[in-house]
């Protein structure tokens, strides 16, 4: 009896240890591409091109890549189209207008590929298939890629000999891993016009964060952001930014775009989880969306403590937002 006993402990201990093993191994999967990597800390520039051109090889008929901008350093911007780029509809996505933030390109990039791996499952009703059928996502997946490598790898990893001598007498190069501008010292996310220069910049002179620029748009990295707007016209659009697990909300526009944007923001707290941020009004991408374009718009801030965001946080940032691309796709068919 007492063997009985044992060896049917021994089964379902087994048992349980199998389930265990591949419950792992689905959420290790899930988050961690075949071709984008979420495993390691410094997601760059060229490793996202070499992830842009697998998935477009693996997936051609889901999506379509173009080149948006050139920065100063001689980086390519790029626009990834998920789905079918003649919907009747779009949204938009950007990433990493802020240099230190570069996993908001970790997570976007990895959100193209889970959904093109299961584009004939199922996501509240609907395949992500049809649901990019008929809303098509416009993705900017690394805004200011000249300020990412800065982050990344120091004042070294930039090319131009000039941009360089420039960079090493602006505020903050001593410590790069916290630069947020490009590589001309401007904040991506100070360059628009909407309460330009006033605003809530910071700083004055070009330097590590803060300062917006001499014009409203004088950067590459804001001009590239305007075309997708211009030329697409999206539904709404949403910027990835790092960290505070928050939802920028209460942005006091004209009454229509509030109550679209407020319908946008709901959706993305309640998927995250994340908590709302009252913003203020200042030259940002999101503000002079909704106040001047009068396309909802918000900004979601990854992660929690510091940044760069650490890699070890990545999977819990993955189940908070891995479905947040499909849902607003969703919410305009
Ligand atoms: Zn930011």
């Amino acid at each position: 009896m007492n063997k009985q006993i044992r060896k049917m402990l021994l089964m379902i201990l087994l048992v349980w240890l199998c389930i265990l093993h591949v419950d792992i191994n689905v959420s290790a999967s899930d988050s961690n591409g075949k071709i984008v990597n979420t495993r390691h800390q410094k997601y760059t520039y060229t490793e996202m091109l070499n992830d842009i051109n697998k998935i477009s090889e693996k997936y051609p008929d889901y999506i379509h890549v173009s080149i948006i901008g050139k920065t100063v350093d001689n980086r390519n911007i790029h626009d990834i189209v998920l789905g079918n780029p003649e919907a009747p509809k779009c949204v938009m996505f950007q990433a990493s207008a802020h240099a230190r933030e570069y996993m908001c390109s970790q997570l976007v990039m990895r959100q193209i590929e889970y959904y093109l791996e299961n584009y004939n499952k199922r996501y509240k009703g609907e395949s992500y298939h049809d649901i990019f059928d008929k809303v098509c996502v416009h993705i900017v997946p690394m805004t200011n890629p000249d300020g990412v490598t800065l982050a990344q790898k120091g004042v070294n990893g930039l090319r131009s000999k000039s941009l360089r001598k420039k960079l090493k007498r602006m505020r903050g190069i001593g410590n790069p891993s916290n630069w947020k501008a490009n590589a001309r010292g401007v904040d991506i996310n100070r360059q628009f016009d909407y309460k330009f220069p006033r605003g809530r910049s910071l700083n004055k002179y070009a330097c590590y964060a803060g300062y917006g620029g001499p014009r409203p748009a004088s950067e590459r990295e804001s001009k590239a952001l305007l075309y997708v707007v211009n030329t697409y016209k999206p539904k709404a659009t949403v910027s990835y930014h790092a960290m505070g697990n928050v939802v920028f909300h209460g942005y006091k526009c004209d009454k229509t775009t509030s109550k679209k944007m407020q319908r946008l923001t709901a959706k993305i707290k309640s998927i995250t989880g994340y908590s709302y941020l009252y913003t203020e009004p200042g030259p940002g991408f999101a503000n002079y969306i909704n106040y001047k374009k009068h396309i909802p718009s918000t900004t979601v801030e990854i992660g929690m403590y510091t940044t760069p965001v650490p890699s070890s946080q990545f999977p819990t940032v993955w189940k908070q937002n891995k479905n947040v691309i499909a849902a607003v796709a969703q919410m305009y068919e």
